[in-house]
């Protein structure tokens, strides 16, 4: 099996760092600045049978002040083109609060066929995990989601998971 994944979120909620923990090495500049990613990144992920290529998605910021700034133009058109013919879409959110830019990257997939997997990013920060539940079932309403799964980009916790649940997709 094969497939294109695509990693989409808002800047600073995690893409780059959860693209290399999948691949296992530094292929995505991570920064806490956002826009770090100015180009699309690809990996690739062979294991057994299966190859999944993942593309971390430069940031959809169109909420920015100077939108019509040609970087920004650019890098819209490329988070775009990411999202033509994906099998699956990886969108991340952070684990605390719901912000503009995350719906306006949630817009952007309204025309998404491709599955929709949502991850919310960072658990690692919370000291409760109860506190989590009401937030995924509010982010979980907005859309009819393949899956839902908490996970720590950073940590690796819930990533196979996430992992497992994009490879129904292929
Ligand atoms: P991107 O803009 O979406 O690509 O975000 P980055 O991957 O560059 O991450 C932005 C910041 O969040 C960096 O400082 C990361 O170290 C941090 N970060 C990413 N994932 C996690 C996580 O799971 N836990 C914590 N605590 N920090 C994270
Ligand atoms: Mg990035």
């Amino acid at each position: 099996r094969c497939g294109f994944v695509a990693i989409v979120g808002r800047p600073n909620v995690g893409k780059s760092t959860l693209m290399n923990r999948i691949l296992g090495q530094k292929i995505s500049i991570t920064s806490r600045r956002p826009q770090t990613t100015r180009h699309q990144v690809m990996g690739i992920k062979t294991e057994g049978d299966d190859q999944v290529i993942y593309v971390d998605t430069p940031g959809m910021h169109i909420m920015s002040k100077d939108r019509n700034k040609a970087i920004n133009r650019f890098m819209n058109q490329a988070a775009s083109q990411a999202l033509r013919d994906v099998d699956c879409v990886v969108f991340i959110v952070d684990r605390t609060r719901w912000m503009p830019e995350d719906q306006v990257v949630l817009d952007k997939l309204t025309h998404v066929k491709a599955p929709v997997i949502l991850a919310v990013n960072k658990v690692d920060w919370l000291e409760d995990k109860a506190s989590l539940l009401p937030w995924l079932e509010e982010v979980g309403a907005k859309r009819d989601f393949a899956a839902i799964l908490p996970l720590s980009a950073k940590h690796g916790s819930n990533v196979p998971e996430l992992e497992i649940e994009v490879a129904k997709h292929l």
